[in-house]
């Protein structure tokens, strides 16, 4: 009885079944008490096998998104923001503008959400089964001019175009140089109409020549993002400062 244990340990660990092999004693034991079948057990084993797979895809879609902070729907407080329509966000959870390959805009002074929603949107994506990368414009630039450095730059532009979803935040934050911001012309150009992004910025698009040069390019990039786009327009004041107040006035 031994011995058949251990080449069934041996053949489930071949097989990668963890799942079957942390649960089959425990289902056994269950199974020989309410005498279930041969069916019933296999079922029961293959389910926990299968939800244990997903949950894990779902941790490997969130690490792989590299989001900076855990930040979910839960925890927004859509009151303190009523230039943010709820319903609107909510129905971007069902993450039908990742299926239509459209974009999201949200566009506000600092400390109104925006990066907290987009990475909340995000990591629902990343349950849903899509692939996500989350990364500053900044960083996004830097990346690409490395990997232009490097001769990568095809290579990181198809790892770019595998995601589902990528999120810019913080665009207009920080000036970049010309080949830095052509650089991500390149990528929301290579994007369009094939995958989703969402941008966070303070910039109004008037403003978006600071960012991109000239107004030919501004103009390039903001016609193929907001193209086929939800825009998140956020008023109002800054969570931090609002919360800063309400404290020091307690
Ligand atoms: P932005 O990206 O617009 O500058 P953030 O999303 O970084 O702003 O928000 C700043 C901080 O305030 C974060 O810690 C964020 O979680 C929090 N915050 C902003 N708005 C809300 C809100 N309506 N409910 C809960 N937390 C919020
Ligand atoms: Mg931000």
């Amino acid at each position: 009885m031994r011995d058949k244990n251990l080449v069934l340990l041996k053949h489930l660990k071949t097989l990668r079944l963890p799942a079957f092999l942390a649960n089959y004693p425990r289902v056994a034991t269950q199974c020989s008490e309410t005498d279930c079948s041969y069916e019933e057990f296999l079922s029961i084993l293959a389910e926990e096998e299968v939800n244990q797979r997903a949950e894990r895809a779902i941790y490997r879609r969130i690490k792989a998104a590299r989001f900076p902070l855990q930040k979910t729907l839960e925890t927004f407080d859509f009151a303190a923001q009523p230039s943010i329509k709820k319903q609107q966000i909510l129905q971007l959870t069902q993450c039908d503008f990742i299926e239509q390959n459209s974009n999201v805009i949200f566009l506000g002074p600092p400390g109104t959400g925006k990066t907290h929603l987009s990475i909340a949107l995000g990591h629902v994506a990343c349950i849903k089964g899509y692939r996500v990368y989350f990364d500053t414009a900044a960083g996004l630039i830097n990346s690409l001019l490395e990997a232009k450095k490097q001769l990568l730059l095809s290579k990181k532009m198809k790892q770019l175009l595998r995601v589902d979803l990528v999120i810019c935040d913080e665009l207009g934050y920080i000036p970049f140089d010309r080949t830095g911001t052509d650089l991500l012309f390149q990528l929301v150009a290579a994007r369009y109409e094939r995958g989703s992004i969402i941008v966070t910025t303070n910039l109004p698009f008037s403003e978006w020549t600071r960012v991109f040069h000239d107004s030919a390019t501004a103009a390039a990039v903001i016609d193929r993002i907001i193209h086929h786009s939800v825009i998140i327009q956020i008023t109002g004041q800054s969570y931090r400062l609002a919360h800063k107040a309400a404290e020091t006035t307690k």
